[in-house]
């Protein structure tokens, strides 16, 4: 039996980013990155993982980007699709599961929905849509914007992204087309098939007294404002042309709500990763049933707490123990640029893929992991970057890589106090990088504060091997975030591996070369 086997595998899954575009740096520093590195870590610790995640492409927000742009809504998401993943690549955001517009996507969410159907969970329900008379259009998610009824910011229906309630376009304040404001919108009811939230408020209450206590704070307000009223129907088909057709004979013309894909499609993207990590299963959903032991863990923006952690786990609640239940929700905050909002629709950001050109990744991934806004809003700029990493990791780092090449070639004695010390620093980082204190910003503290430490180091000649081999510790634990670093130095032999955990039982030391961190001009 492995250690993979015997904790059970972990599944990491990260929304996927809607399909309109490429990922910019909000993306990244949020929820991307640290899935990577909570994946690497995982790993490393001797746990089999898989880090699920795609491109949406039946959210209506891509209808909206390719009126904007004037192209066709196809050619965008074929585009986006190919753009988010090369983005994911050259961050070194190594994803097993990769969803995409394809139909056995398609045949998985109708089978979930179908179930929840057959199961009569679902109910058809009169509700109100604003009307576009000029197209006889009924308007939801990013084709009608307005207040929201909980927190009066202005924004599109479907989810508050600032106080994350969900947002039927009938409740919007002053609902306006998102295509031509100015037209005067009727409101209309419509019967669609609902998911009774309700009837799930006090098992999701229960849920989240179980699970609740390593959930960040601002997920868990937003949780307990929702359980603590009556929650409101939630819309499983809606109206409308883009999106998976709904296959119920009463909503003909209807599509499947994306943000009630939630589920299922993060039972495809788990499934694709484990195929890619080379399972064979018997079917789609199989790693989440409760057999299979998964751990199920979200690495997710706080404006999706609503679809995945409170209407999707209600819809896993609704098929009576046919799923397990997601372990641990981690949110992120927005990401700013020059204390603005990154916006693809003002061109106000950074590309990821920018960042790849202009730096070495590990240099932008710690920059990244540094400053993610994990609690709240932070803020992005390439001075500060230059700073930081310069101060932080590059410098200090070279020096000691410098340091040890001095002792190259020998091969030196390890003490006890040394094996004592690289426990500590080995348990500092895995606080920073398990899933219940799991902090991006913490890692990247703690490998400051020991890079500082290790640079500080005036080693005496007995100390030689005491220093070389706390060197190699700290590179091993940086390994998930710094990952080219971390590969050079195994392939290099400077590192035999990057397994992590367990005491240190080292007694001796070869000293082979160390890579330095390019920095400009090299
Ligand atoms: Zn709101």
């Amino acid at each position: 039996m492995t250690a993979g086997q015997r904790h059970g595998r972990i599944a990491v899954v990260s929304p996927a980013p809607t399909a309109n575009g490429d990922l910019h740096l909000g993306h990244l520093a949020g929820p991307f990155l640290a899935a990577d590195v909570f994946t690497r870590h995982q790993r490393a610790a001797g746990r089999e993982a898989v880090l699920g995640t795609g491109a949406q492409d039946t959210s209506t927000f891509v209808v909206t980007t390719a009126r904007r742009l004037g192209t066709e809504p196809e050619h965008l998401v074929a585009d986006s699709t190919a753009r988010i993943e090369a983005t994911l690549t050259a961050l070194g955001i190594a994803v097993d599961g990769f969803s995409r517009d394809e139909e056995r996507f398609t045949k998985l969410v109708l089978d979930f929905h179908g179930r929840l159907h057959a199961a009569g969970k679902l109910e058809l329900k009169p509700v109100r849509f604003p009307y576009r008379p000029s197209t006889g259009e009924y308007l939801v998610d990013g084709f009608v914007k307005g207040g929201c009824p909980v927190c009066l910011t202005e924004g599109c229906a479907g989810l508050c992204e600032s106080c994350g309630h969900p947002l039927a376009a009938g409740d919007l304040i002053d609902p306006r087309s998102t295509e031509d404001p100015q037209e005067e919108l009727e409101l209309r009811e419509l019967p669609v098939l609902v998911l009774p939230l309700e009837q799930y408020r006090e098992r999701l209450r229960e849920y989240f007294e179980r699970t609740g206590a390593a959930l960040r704070p601002h997920m868990a307000q937003a949780v307990r404002e929702m359980l603590a009223a009556p929650l409101p129907d939630f819309p499983v088909t809606y109206p409308g042309a883009w999106g998976i057709p709904a296959q119920f004979p009463e909503v003909p013309g209807q599509v499947i709500n994306p943000n009630a894909e939630t589920m299922a499609w993060s039972m495809y993207t788990t499934a694709l990763g484990a195929e890619r990590r080379g399972e064979v299963l018997q079917a789609d959903d199989q790693l989440w049933w409760p057999e299979a032991g998964t751990e199920v863990v979200y690495f997710l923006g706080f404006d999706n707490t609503f679809p995945f952690a409170v209407a999707g786990v209600a819809m896993l609640m609704a098929l009576e123990g046919r799923y397990a239940l997601p372990a641990r929700f981690v949110t992120n905050e927005f990401y700013e640029l020059d204390h603005q909002k990154f916006s693809t629709s003002r061109g106000h950001l950074v590309w990821g893929q920018e960042l790849a050109d202009r730096l070495p990744r590990d240099v932008g991934r710690y920059h990244l992991a540094a400053t993610s806004p994990e609690y709240q809003r932070t803020n992005f700029g390439w001075e500060q970057l230059a700073a930081v990493t310069g101060a932080r990791l590059v410098a200090p780092w070279n020096r000691i890589v410098e340091k040890d090449a001095a002792l190259a070639g020998r091969t030196l004695p390890v003490s006890a106090a040394s094996r004592r010390a690289a426990d500590r620093i080995t348990a500092r980082f895995a606080a920073a990088y398990g899933s219940e204190g799991f902090s991006l910003n913490r890692a990247a503290e703690t490998l400051a504060e020991q890079l500082g430490r290790l640079d500080r180091w005036e080693a005496t000649e007995r100390q030689a091997g005491d220093f070389a081999h706390q060197v190699r510790t700290v590179l091993r634990c940086a390994a998930p975030v710094l990952v080219d670093l971390a590969a050079e130095a195994v392939a290099g032999g400077a590192l035999d591996s990057l397994a992590v955990g367990g005491p240190d039982t080292t007694t001796e030391v070869t000293v082979r070369p160390l890579p330095r961190i390019p920095v400009g001009g090299d």
